[in-house]
């Protein structure tokens, strides 16, 4: 039986006062059924920290650089992120992939970068509407988590997968739960190949979830929780989708 996740990215959104008071407001719901966490921006994290102390909703961070250390302005380490407490880690999300031209095997190296450090990599894979509308989402998908899993080797199980198809992402657009769980069965698949624990990983879905579609979308057998954008800003709407995992 694998717990429900659900992850809320933050993105570039927010401020010392309005994370304040999103994090008070999620700790008032507390607890949840699943397992929560929060993604802030970089600068925030240690702030967030101290706000959950005592608090079951784990921290994670956004993006982390391949690097151990060194000369690389800008950048912020796994290790690092480990140092401050975070216990998740996105990478090769579709905005890095397409805004920063992150290619599969920099996700990759990212990943196993996590996994060295303790943390757990939520790996993102996602096609674009093009690439849905000319049939090719089970191979771009397949390319995508294909990388991940050579580099992690054995560490695979420790990894956790968000199948975030881009059109979704901030449109308002969902996947219909046929649709993503579709997709989920073909990573699961995918997983078995490599792994005997495939059964035990979470594979999230995230592209527009809301309070009104989670449950229909957590429902799905394939599909373990969400990695929320948008509705992860609203303390309401982020403990309603977790109340519906
Ligand atoms: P969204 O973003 O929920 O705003 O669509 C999801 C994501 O990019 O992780």
């Amino acid at each position: 039986m694998r717990r429900k996740l659900v992850i809320g990215n933050w993105k570039m959104h927010g401020s010392l006062a309005a994370n304040a008071e999103l994090l008070a407001g999620l700790r008032a719901a507390e607890p949840f059924v699943c397992d929560t966490a929060v993604c802030p921006p970089y600068p925030y994290l240690a702030a967030c920290v101290l706000a959950l102390q005592g608090s079951h909703i784990a921290l994670g961070a956004q993006d982390c650089s391949a690097h151990e250390q060194g000369a690389y302005t800008g950048e912020v380490s796994a290790a690092m992120l480990a140092d401050l407490g975070c216990r998740y880690v996105i990478v090769g999300h579709s905005e890095r992939r397409s805004l920063h031209g992150e290619g599969d095997q920099l996700v990759a190296d990212k990943a196993r970068m996590v996994v060295s450090k303790g943390l757990t990599p939520v790996v993102c894979v996602g096609e674009t509407l093009a690439e849905r509308e000319s049939a090719q989402t089970e191979a771009v998908v397949k390319r995508q988590l294909s990388a991940v899993i050579h580099t992690l080797g054995h560490c695979v199980p420790q990894m956790v997968v968000a199948y975030e198809p881009v059109w979704a992402i901030g449109t308002g657009r969902t996947a219909t739960p046929e649709q993503a769980q579709a997709v989920h069965a073909v990573l699961r698949a995918q997983l078995k190949a490599a792994t005997p624990h495939a059964d035990g990983m979470r594979i999230l879905y995230g592209g527009s979830v809301k309070p009104e579609n989670a449950a229909s979308l957590f429902s799905q057998p394939d599909i373990d929780g969400g990695l929320i954008g948008g509705a992860s800003l609203k303390a309401a709407d982020f403990v309603a989708i977790c109340r519906a995992a």
